[in-house]
């Protein structure tokens, strides 16, 4: 008798995401048989060789290799990344199992801020004035020839760390120092030549917006567009609130999206998850980043599809798995996510106030994920959000007035 097929999915999961649950639990969902690929042994792969798997993430053809040698013995009909490191090896074992997947090219250009903006100014993108410096230049000169406002950031770190906003020659060498340092962390220091280099780019005024959506043969589909009613004029940019839909007029919303599907087919990205932040002023879209993945954190939570049955990670599964697709239209209420900021440098002892935030009405969960005697560290250094607020309402308005209720409710004890 023949077995029954089941699609086996080698998910990418670096140790340090928060976003293996909502992976495995979709995956759960689905029925899928998965394999968990990290770049360290998980004590359970000597037990259950088909369900884990370690790869050499930081060196893609290796980890594909490692991949194939692998896929002989458990076939794999999909790959996923959930970073943008892991969008990178998910697209060197796509093309080697020959899976759904990116050009190796496109995953590099999304996950560099240099390589982007290089291929997207080549393809006519409205992106801003940039060039590229190394730590070792005397800024001197440079900076005093700058247009201001400007932003310095790294090549390739996440999550807004190290990104910040000068706006004279003095403010820039300070900045210049400063994101140096923070690419002299042990964390990143030794990475690739692209921890010796700083961006540099015209500041966008206006609006920023986030778009999540879907690549399926090289068509983008829009999934979410977020506000970001917080204004993010810098110095550092670390996000709080995102609330969808958005409020923006019909006509900015869909240059956005315009945009963003240019900017896809501009980095040769043909199939998977991408999230993009842009903004929107008086000369019309800007694309600030486009990456080949799902948005990170625990934000995905404020997302759901159809009736309301449907997470992001199971439309990402499917369309990896070759599985049909389901309704990728958001569900009809309002949906916000609060990524809770660090309140000052310091060890966390106690977070007061959860179980009150979490009674806010409309607010649907408080995740904390920080924990006591965790180290806090705010922007541009920092990196990490000590939790997630989500709500969910008619309107995004009373949405984004109960996700800063609930916040105010929040007490840190911080030392
Ligand atoms: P990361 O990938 O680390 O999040 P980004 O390049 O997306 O880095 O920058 C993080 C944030 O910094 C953006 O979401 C935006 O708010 C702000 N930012 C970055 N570059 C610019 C720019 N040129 N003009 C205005 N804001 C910017």
């Amino acid at each position: 008798m023949l077995r029954p097929y089941t699609r086996r999915l080698l998910l990418l999961l670096p140790t340090t995401t928060y976003r293996t649950a909502a992976f495995v639990e979709a995956a759960r969902r689905l029925g899928v048989e998965l394999t968990v690929a990290s770049e360290r042994p998980s004590t359970f792969e000597g037990a259950q060789p088909a369900a884990f798997l370690t790869l050499d993430f930081a060196a893609p053809e290796r980890a594909a290799e490692q991949a194939a040698e692998f896929a002989r013995r458990h076939p794999v009909a999909g790959v996923v990344g959930v970073d943008d490191d892991t969008a990178v090896v998910a697209a060197a074992i796509a093309g080697r199992l020959e899976l759904t997947g990116n050009p190796v090219a496109a995953a590099l250009a999304a996950r560099d801020k240099h390589m982007q903006r290089v291929e997207l100014a080549r393809h006519g993108a409205p992106v801003p004035r940039f060039e590229l410096h190394g730590l070792g230049e005397d800024v001197t000169d440079f900076a005093a020839r700058l247009r201001y406002p400007c932003v310095l950031k790294p090549l390739r770190l996440a999550a807004s760390r190290g990104v910040i906003r000068a706006d004279d020659p003095a403010g820039f060498a300070a900045a210049f120092q400063r994101v140096g340092r923070i690419l002299a962390q042990p964390d990143v220091v030794g990475c690739g030549d692209w921890t010796s280099r700083v961006l540099v780019e015209d500041f966008i005024p206006g609006p920023e917006v986030a778009l999540e959506g879907l690549v399926v043969a090289g068509r983008l589909h829009v999934l979410a567009l977020f506000d970001k009613p917080d204004p993010l004029d810098g110095p550092f940019f670390e996000e709080s609130i995102y609330t969808t839909p958005s409020r923006l007029p019909q006509r900015a919303q869909a240059a956005l999206g315009a945009c963003a599907r240019d900017a896809v087919v501009a980095l040769g990205i043909r199939e998977g998850p991408v999230h993009a932040e842009l903004r929107w002023n008086e000369s019309g879209p800007w694309l600030i980043e486009l990456a080949a993945r799902s948005i990170g954190g625990r934000c995905s939570a404020a997302l759901r599809f159809g009736a309301g049955e449907t997470s992001l990670e199971e439309i990402i599964i499917r369309h990896a798995l070759g599985m049909p697709l389901p309704s990728l239209e958001r569900e009809r209420q309002a949906s916000g996510v609060m990524m809770i900021p660090v309140p000052t440098t310091g060890v966390l002892r106690e977070l007061r106030g959860v179980a009150a935030a979490r009674t806010v009405p409309l607010i649907e969960d408080v995740v904390i994920t920080a924990h006591p005697g965790q180290m806090l560290l705010p922007w541009p250094e920092g990196w990490r959000y000590p939790g997630f607020i989500f709500a969910r309402g008619e309107t995004p308005e009373v949405v984004e007035v109960a996700l800063r209720t609930a916040h105010r409710r929040l007490e840190f004890i911080i030392e």
